[in-house]
């Protein structure tokens, strides 16, 4: 194993100079007050040791990687029955698309565009009594940080402005394929959104990813080893919206990433990496976080493939 806490310093201090490349997330106007310019990253290791540099403590809002989390609760319940209401096939398109819905008779491609997660959301309201709680008690129970929490400010901005998944999940409903009223759904799906983590928390609430779908603690038993085999697939495959083939080719790791600038990549029996920057790409990614990414697998050679 490389030196990891000195990889990551050194690929740090020149990923830093890549300054005013991409944007803030603005369509959700409070995540556009946020210092776009941050860069924080923490790897946690499967054997407990933890490497971190920059802004890694700044909590940020944990957007569409919750999403993941979203799916794994109801897989964990509802196995893979999960598959009739949603799919595993890559969309090609951006994260909020109408897409395909309409001659894919309201079954969204797959879990991870906002469609799909929408559809999720929907589902847990069914598998639980309080899913929202359910939500934020697995995240700090598997993080081991009972500090994680919902940040209202950025839940209610989005709730403000939030007119294409009010579209999507009506459109959805009119298709079949949401059991439950609108409003409760996306009240559902806003809040998970706004979740606040800082790099450290987010890299170790996903370490169950590389661990066969258990805490390192053993304490934490969210999916067996082919189901947490599934979720890495999905995540490689449609993790990253429409750039999610780039992802997969320059990076190699399967992954998930969030209009909030955050990304976090899973290498299964070995770590799980988070890394924040706000501004975004052209397709919605964080442009630092694949930067560094890209750089770090390609000099580690830490990758699956
Ligand atoms: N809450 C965001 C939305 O639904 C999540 C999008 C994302 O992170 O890609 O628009």
């Amino acid at each position: 194993m490389p030196d990891l806490q000195n990889v990551i310093e050194l690929i740090y201090h020149d990923i830093i100079k890549h300054k005013n490349y991409g944007e803030v997330a603005s369509y959700i106007p409070e995540l556009a007050a946020v210092d776009s310019e941050k860069l924080g990253v923490c790897l946690t290791t499967v054997d407990g040791q933890v490497f971190h540099v920059g802004d890694w403590q700044d909590r940020f809002s944990i957007q569409s990687i919750v999403k993941v989390l979203l799916l794994s609760l109801a897989y964990n319940k509802l196995g893979g029955q999960l598959w009739q209401r949603v799919g595993v096939e890559p969309s090609g398109t951006a994260f909020n698309s109408l897409g395909t819905l309409e001659n894919d008779e309201g079954i969204p491609r797959n879990p991870f565009s906002n469609a799909g997660a929408i559809v999720i959301s929907d589902i847990l309201i069914d598998l639980y009594e309080d899913p929202r709680q359910a939500m934020i008690d697995m995240i700090r129970s598997v993080s081991g940080d009972p500090s994680i929490y919902f940040d209202t400010k950025v839940a209610a901005s989005e709730k403000a402005e939030g007119f294409r998944n009010v579209a999507l999940a009506n459109f959805i409903k009119s298709l079949g394929n949401i059991n439950n009223g609108v409003d409760d759904v996306l009240n559902l799906y806003f809040d998970c959104c706004s979740i606040a983590v800082n790099c450290e928390q987010l890299a170790k609430v996903f370490l169950f990813f590389a661990n066969n779908g258990q805490t390192p603690d053993m304490n934490n038993v969210l999916l067996n080893p082919s189901q947490t085999k599934r979720m890495n697939a999905i995540m490689l495959t449609c993790g990253f919206y429409d750039e999610a083939g780039d992802f997969a080719y320059k990076v190699g790791l399967p992954g998930k990433s969030g209009v909030g600038g955050g990304i976090v990549a899973v290498l299964p029996k070995h770590f799980s990496i988070a890394v924040w920057s706000p501004r975004l790409n052209e397709k919605g990614n964080s442009y630092r976080g694949l930067k560094f990414l890209e750089k770090f697998t390609t000099e580690t050679k830490l990758s699956i493939f």
